[in-house]
Formats: structure tokens, sequence, C-alpha cells
């Protein structure tokens, strides 16, 4: 295929892939039949490639990394997905780029002297630990509660198909710190794999053999409080904001190994004979591979462009989102066709297309499936909802700085007030907005009336008064806000859902 990527990527970028590549083809590939037939990946490959610098590529050079521009490690995910094995890609990609990436975001420097510059090292495993039995797209719903006790948390619950759990170091782990505040009750844990009170069950997958997957229990483990990321109540805020990455690095894991697949397909379909010809030469199966190679170029520079946003660090909920659904779906259905154009030979487990085949299944299911992107698509397109980044990307500011920041709670109340007034629906209970030092806001939705007397209400919400201004200004979204725990709700949580007709 023409390459044309040199739009986006430099020399130093290209000579950096080809090294990486040589290192793969040298030290990986040979051994990937083993690593998938024992269900793991040696130890010491995972130390290699840190000393190589290959784990700290997108890190702060105080703790090992490089602080190299995106692109190297779109390189290092494309190279991952040329080594005939899902199972060994996933493996590195979900330690750093779905699980220490929090560390590096959010962590304090404790946790990232204590572990970011083992995991860049490549001598501690990190797993991201979401997924519960009765919570996986409904990531909300997770039970697993860390009860704080003076120094520590006590963590009890379980997790499953968590990945690099079984021979892995270290969780980031999501639990509930305080379990009636929904999701501003959620927080983020490292948690060490071998505590006490931690056991793992390994699980058989259909594909992805030489990655570890884990079912997890936590019975009654200790956690010092130093172990906490970032700020409590703020987890779901953080795993929202991570999950763009972890889908953006999963769609260019994807069609990279769509890519691969199909030039590894050509390559058979320019040796195999039929009819007297190579099959290369039958025009339906040229122009099945033009419309797959077609689909995947657009996919790919769509890929880059989404790349291209997170380099320039744009919280791109939207086509993060849009990139995983787009590369995952589309490396399934090239994996059936590439399958297809080997005959019975693509069903025999000596030809390499049989594993790319049952790898790529769980793109569409993992890391967010299919119909969960299409909801966030939809949201955003249909509904014109917004997301904001809790990891310090350019949406905060506009939050922080709505056009109205210089008014004060007497303007704002009477802001509300005749809006209220001139509404004829009534929300039929009463809310108190608590801005701290800064006063009260009632609001009567009996008599649609509001005022800044401190009285009982049905449901009380506290928020900073610059959020409740970026609310107003239709600059912070409801939910976002009350995911992020900026808003806090001690009540009736149904009475807070009508707030939505208040900011409208
Ligand atoms: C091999 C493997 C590795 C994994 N690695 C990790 C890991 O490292 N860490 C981790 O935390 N998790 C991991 N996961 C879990 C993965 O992210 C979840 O499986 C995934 O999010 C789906 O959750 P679920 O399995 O509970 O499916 P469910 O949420 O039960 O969904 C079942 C079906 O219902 C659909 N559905 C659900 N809600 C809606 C809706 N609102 N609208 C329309 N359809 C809907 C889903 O799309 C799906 O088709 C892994 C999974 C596997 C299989």
């Amino acid at each position: 295929m023409h390459n044309n990527s040199s739009y986006f990527f430099t020399e130093e970028h290209q000579l950096f892939r080809e090294g990486l590549r040589r290192f793969l083809e040298k030290e990986v590939v040979p051994h990937i039949d083993t690593w998938e037939k024992e269900g793991r990946i040696p130890k010491e490959i995972w130390k290699k490639m840190g000393a190589q610098g290959y784990f700290g590529l997108h890190f702060s050079e105080a703790y090992g990394g490089s602080e190299a521009d995106f692109w190297y490690s779109v390189v290092f995910l494309e190279e991952l997905a040329r080594c005939y094995s899902g199972g060994f890609a996933i493996a590195p990609t979900a330690h750093l780029y779905m699980a220490s990436a929090y560390l590096a975001n959010v962590g304090s420097e404790f946790l990232k002297q204590k572990y970011l510059t083992k995991a860049i090292a490549g001598e501690w495993i990190a797993s991201i630990a979401i997924t519960e039995p009765s919570a996986g797209s409904d990531v909300a719903n997770i039970r697993t509660t860390a009860r704080r006790e003076g120094d520590f948390y006590i963590v009890n619950g379980s997790k499953i198909f968590i990945t690099n759990a079984v021979y892995g170091d270290f969780l980031i782990t999501v639990v509930k710190t305080n379990p009636e505040k929904g999701t501003a009750g959620v927080s983020l844990l490292v948690i060490d794999r071998h505590a006490e009170g931690v056991s793992a069950n390994k699980l058989n997958k259909l594909g992805w053999h030489a990655s570890d997957t884990a079912e997890l229990y936590f019975d009654n483990v200790k956690v010092p409080v130093e172990n906490l990321i970032g700020e409590e109540g703020k987890g779901f805020y953080y795993l929202m904001g991570g999950l763009q990455l972890e889908r953006l690095v999963g769609a260019v894991g994807a069609v990279a190994g769509a890519e691969f697949a199909l030039q590894h397909t050509l390559q058979y379909m320019s040796e195999r004979e039929a009819f007297g010809r190579k099959i290369n030469q039958f025009q339906v199966l040229r122009h099945r591979i033009a419309d797959l190679a077609s689909q995947i170029e657009a996919t790919k520079y769509f890929i880059y462009h989404v790349c291209r946003l997170h380099n320039d660090k744009q919280y791109a909920v939207k086509e993060a989102s849009m990139a995983k659904l787009l590369a995952t779906e589309l490396s399934d259905k090239t994996m059936y066709q590439c399958l297809q154009m080997f005959g019975g030979y693509g069903y025999i487990e000596d030809y390499k297309i049989a594993r790319m085949f049952r790898d790529s299944r769980i793109g569409t299911i993992g890391g967010g499936t299919s119909e969960i992107m299409r909801e966030i698509i939809a949201k955003m397109v249909v509904d014109d909802v917004q997301y904001q980044s809790a990891m310090g990307h350019s949406g905060d500011s506009a939050a922080a700085n709505p056009s109205n920041e210089k008014a004060s709670l007497q303007d704002l109340t009477q802001l509300i007030g005749n809006k209220l007034a001139g509404n004829s629906k009534k929300i039929g209970n009463t809310i108190k907005f608590v801005f701290g030092e800064q006063g009260v806001l009632f609001l009567d939705g009996l008599n649609n009336t509001v005022s800044n007397d401190d009285l009982q209400a049905d449901c009380t919400v506290k928020i900073d008064l610059s959020d409740f201004k970026a609310l107003m200004g239709g600059k912070l979204n409801p939910m976002n806000a009350m995911m992020s725990g900026k808003l806090q709700i001690d009540g009736d949580m149904s009475v807070a859902m009508k707030l939505q007709t208040v900011f409208n």
C-alpha cells in the first residue's frame, strides 16, 4: 500500500518505527506461538521493552519517560499490531495507556515515584480494574467499596475481565468511597495485586490468548490512603477522561491490525492458485480487497486526525468514540473477509489469519461497546451534549469562565426568578443550592419563586458559585457536573434531575 503518512510522521518517527520493528521481529514475533499456548507473556520481555524506553514514550522524564509527542505512541501501537497476536498487543497497551495514564495525569508525587517509575521501567505491570459482574457498560453501577478506617481504605468487592491482572503487579481500581453519592462517590485507588485479601481467577477466552484476563476478589483489603489517585469522589470524572485515550488507542490498534491483516492476505493471494491463476486475479476478490483497502485508508486517516486533536490536548470525546466504533467494526469485517481469502487454510490454527480473526472480535466490546459508542455519539450529535476533561485539557477553562463570570449571587437570583416567573410548568419541589460561604439560593418549585433564605428543601445541591454560573451559561453540563463531583446532591436525586428545566 502506498505510504502517504509522512504528513503526520517525521523522519525521527520513521527511524523510531524501524528500530522498534526490528526489536519486535527479533524479541517478540518468534516467541508469539509459545506465549499464546502458555497464556502468558514472560516478565523478561516487559523489562527489555522498558529498558529500550518503549514504556515511557508519553510520560515525564522525571519518572524515566521521554516526553515524546503522541505520534511516537501511535507508531508504538501500530507496530504492536504487527506481531500476529492481539493478546500480546493489548498487554502493554492496557499497562500504559489504559492504566498507568491515571498515575501520570492525576496521581500524587508519591504514587508516581512508587508506581509510575516501575511501570515505565517494565518492572511492574499495571491493570485498569473497572468492570464488575453487575457493571460493564453501566460503569456507574459498580459495587466495590472502599471504607475509610484511619490511614487505610478497606476494600471489598469484585471485578471481572481485568487485563494483566493474573500476572501483573498493581491495579488502578475503581471503587465507591461514598456509595450514597452515586457517581460523585467514586474514587480511584492503586491496589497492590499481591496485597493480602486480593485473589484472582484466570479466565479462558475466545482470543487474546497471550494476554491474561482475571476475575478479581477483594476481601477486606487494606489500602493505604496515599494510594488514592487524585481527589476522593472524582474517580468517575477521571475515568470518563481516561476512557477517551483508551478508545483512541483501541482505534489505532484496530485499524493497524486490519491493515496488517490485509497485507498478510495479499501476500497469500499472490501465491495461491486456483483454476490456473493466482487468486488475486479474480475480479470478485480484487473488488473486495479494493473496498477494504479504501475503508481502511479512510478510517486510518480519520484516526490520525483524532490523534492530532489528542496531541494538541483537545478533549475529543465525539471523535475518539467515532474512531473506536469505525476502527473496531472495520477490523472485524476485514478479518472475516481476509480469512475467507485463505479458504480452508484460514480455519486452521497454523495460519496466522485464524488467530487474527479471533483476536479482533473483542474490539467492539472492550473499552466500551459499539452500542455505547453510538450512544455517546448520538448524545453529542442529536442532543448537542458537550463533555469536558478532568485532566486539564482545554475544555476546562471555558467552563470555569462563562461570559457571566462577574454576575453576583444577587444577579443570578434575579435571573432565575425571572426565568421561573415566565415558566408556566412548575418543578413541584424545593431545591436549595449551597455555595459555601457565598450564600444559598432557595428555589421554591411549588410557587416558582427563588430567594436567598436558608430553608429546609427536598434536595440540597452543593456547588461552587463559578460552576453554578457555568451551568447557567450552558458551559457546564449538569450530568457532567454531577459525575465530576462539582455538583453534590443530598436528598431526593429525582428532584435534582428536574434541574434541567431550570437551566434550559
Ligand atoms: C478480553 C477482555 C478484556 C477486558 N479488559 C478489561 C480491563 O482490563 N479492565 C476493565 O475494567 N474491563 C475490561 N473488560 C471489560 C469490557 O470493557 C466490558 O466487557 C465491556 O465494557 C462490556 O461490558 P459487559 O461485558 O458487562 O457487557 P454489558 O454491559 O452487560 O452489555 C451487554 C450487551 O448489551 C449492550 N448494551 C448495554 N447497555 C446498552 C445501552 N445503554 N444501549 C444499547 N446497548 C447496550 C452492550 O453493548 C452489549 O452488547 C475486558 C473484557 C474482555 C472480554
